[in-house]
């Protein structure tokens, strides 16, 4: 019992100098044109809904939570938080991420009947020591927290569900199960750097297959040095070459945040053709901004949309792809 007792002391404490260093770090910059990217088309709505922080002088981390909360919390949207599309068992198991510009983060992975991950996860990095909880754990944790137990599955997953159980084939097809992830990236006006990434992960997969997008590096990463960087698709190609965290160490050495999404989806390309493997039903998505505001994206394949909002653009633009 006084172990526990001094395990959540020591915890609140850790939460208090989070928020001390984050205000030191902050003060030193000023008067940055704040600017939000996010995945795939439903990116549209989740960047008006992050602008409504941003826009009034917002930080970029409360932004980017806000912001994919809303496609998490949106059953007609299937393949994030309620209405996620389930694992071939028929659970819906969610993965998620935050992190700030200052290495500050927390993950969840296969979290079931918790509408709202990323939320979950900002509590991993505020309220304990840990970054990554996991299945069972994350849920009790969750729900110490006061978040609720709801039922992700809604009919229409279910009833897809049911239809793909006739010949259970696994089989990912590009951009069909579309929309996928949403990874949403953001400056604040300050010249902070936050991103956060959520998803439901493939349809049909394995129960317990945890993707990139909870995977600091992979699905998600922040450096607010240099920028930040966020992925969607296949996310197993995405762990190999811990893409997000790829993609800004590209941006650090000086790549534009273009070419620094080029070079990591070049690179994935590399380890097909090594393997002899055929990437005909793979796609790969990602999305970058440095800490200038400048952003760039690039796939795998044709297909990859994401939208970007700004004081003067409000966008959803096709992005450049390999082949
Ligand atoms: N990257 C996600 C995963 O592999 C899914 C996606 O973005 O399509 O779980």
């Amino acid at each position: 019992m006084q172990n526990r007792r001094k395990f959540i002391k020591n915890t609140l404490l850790a939460g208090a100098s989070f928020a001390l260093a984050d205000n030191v770090f902050a003060s030193g910059k000023k008067g940055k044109k704040p600017i939000v990217l996010s995945t795939w088309n439903f990116g549209k709505k989740a960047n008006t809904e992050a602008w409504k922080t941003l826009g009034s002088k917002g930080n970029a981390l409360d932004a980017v939570e806000k912001g994919v909360r809303l496609i998490e919390s949106d059953p007609t949207e299937r393949s994030v938080g309620k209405g996620g599309r389930p694992d071939r068992d028929g659970h819906v198991t969610l993965d998620a991420c935050i992190m700030n510009h200052l290495f500050q983060c927390g993950s969840v992975t296969f979290l079931e009947q918790i509408e709202n991950p990323v939320s979950v996860a900002r509590m991993v990095m505020e309220k304990t020591p840990h970054i990554m909880l996991s299945g069972e754990g994350a849920l009790q944790f969750a729900l110490a927290q006061g978040f609720e137990k709801t039922n992700l599955l809604v009919p229409e997953s279910e009833k897809e569900w049911r239809e793909w159980l006739k010949k259970s084939e696994y089989k990912p097809i590009i951009n069909i199960e579309n929309h996928d992830t949403i990874g949403m990236i953001a400056l604040d006006q300050i010249g902070n750097l936050a991103g956060a990434c959520t998803t439901s992960g493939l349809a049909w997969k394995m129960h317990g297959r945890v993707g990139d997008s909870p995977i600091i590096g992979a699905g998600l990463y922040v450096d607010g040095e240099a920028g930040a960087a966020t992925a969607t698709g296949h996310g197993e190609e995405v762990i190999r070459v811990v893409g997000s965290f790829r993609v800004v160490e590209n941006m650090k050495r000086g790549m534009s945040p273009q070419k620094a999404c080029e070079e990591a989806v070049k690179q994935i390309k590399k380890l097909f053709d090594k393997r002899n493997a055929d990437m005909s039903n793979t796609q790969i998505g990602f999305l970058a901004l440095n800490n200038k505001g400048e952003y760039g994206a690039f796939a795998l394949k044709k297909g990859f949309q994401f939208a970007v909002k700004s004081e003067d653009s409000d966008l959803l633009l096709d992005a450049n792809y390999l082949s």
